[in-house]
């Protein structure tokens, strides 16, 4: 009888001990550990639509880590990270955009970093991506934004690598601070993510929200940053794009008047130009845009998710 009790004891820590670590992985939380160095990882929201924008938190709070080696990777990506900026030192955070072009899978996000034994650690926090369920719309704009010239080809073509050359060299140094801000106060005429057919003929994703604004609206910057590109290209217009650092721009596109240089540091609530129709646009409007290391997101949810993170 003794016996017996001392064995359905054991089986049931067993069974206990196994339902913490079901219960870690699911609940998003990833433990590795090799040697004596372990690293705790989450996410703020393990469910995430593609599209959209979720928090990544790296503990390494009485490590002994060189923080300085720790690396996050998502689909190819790097994730950015940056000191918790309300925790305590240690504790790292940086965020994780799901391009809209991701389908709904379980994967995972990948952790490095080196012990105090000089050796590679690693980790993988998953991460489970759903069907942002977004709408299709039809625009009318003028023919040629949407068949391009060889010319104009040739130009967009240029543009393009000009916009990733930017967008892949964010600054190191955290340079918002605080809520980010919309760009002006108004109405959204055009979500994020929408599946747009223009003139019947060309599809593409919006990867911005479209706010009101009659020509010659003010625009403000959402947050502060560095401008990286202030000029006219042919699918945006005037655009400005702003580098806050740590792998996050955000772009405000079909300007009438641009107010700042490249190279200029702004504050978050500046005045950096007046809305207007220039670009592929059926009218005026404020295109705004938000990138987060690699990826377009809703910059709507982006908002929420940094104020929840401020919040916490
Ligand atoms: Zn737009």
């Amino acid at each position: 009888m003794k016996f017996d009790l001392l064995r359905s004891c054991k089986s049931i820590r067993r069974l206990l001990v196994a339902c913490v670590i079901i219960m870690a992985s699911a609940g998003c939380a990833a433990a590795a550990a090799e040697g004596n160095q372990t690293a705790v990882a989450r996410l703020s929201s393990a469910k995430v639509a593609n599209g959209q924008v979720t928090v990544l938190e790296v503990n390494l709070r009485d490590r002994d880590l060189a923080a300085t080696d720790l690396k996050a990777r998502f689909d190819q990506n790097a994730i950015a990270l940056f000191q918790h900026p309300l925790k305590p030192e240690g504790i790292y955070c940086g965020l994780v955009g799901i391009p809209i072009s991701s389908t709904p899978q379980k994967t995972v996000i990948k952790l490095e970093w080196t012990d105090s034994d000089g050796r590679l650690q690693s980790a993988s926090v998953p991460l489970r991506i759903v069907e942002g369920n977004y709408k299709k719309e039809a625009l009318r704009v003028a023919p040629r934004h949407v068949k391009p010239s060889p010319k104009n080809l040739k130009r967009i073509k240029a543009e393009k690598k000009e916009i990733r050359r930017i967008y892949t060299s964010s600054s190191d140094t955290r340079l918002w601070y605080g809520n980010f801000i919309k760009p002006l106060t108004s109405n959204t005429t055009s979500v994020f993510g929408t599946q747009r057919l223009f003139n019947g003929e060309l599809q593409s994703y919006h990867r911005g929200t479209d706010l009101r604004a009659k020509t010659g609206t003010p625009i403000y910057a959402s947050n502060s940053g560095i401008v990286r590109l202030a000029k006219n290209l042919f699918y945006s217009g005037n655009i400005i794009i702003v580098d806050h650092g740590k792998g996050i721009f955000t772009n405000y596109a079909h300007l009438n008047k641009i107010d700042v240089k490249a190279g200029q540091h702004i504050a978050r609530g500046d005045q950096i130009g007046l809305s207007g129709a220039t670009g592929r646009v059926s009218g005026p409007h404020l295109h705004w845009g938000v990138k987060i290391n690699g990826a377009y997101v809703d910059p709507l949810q982006f908002m929420i998710v940094i104020s929840d993170l401020l919040a916490q």
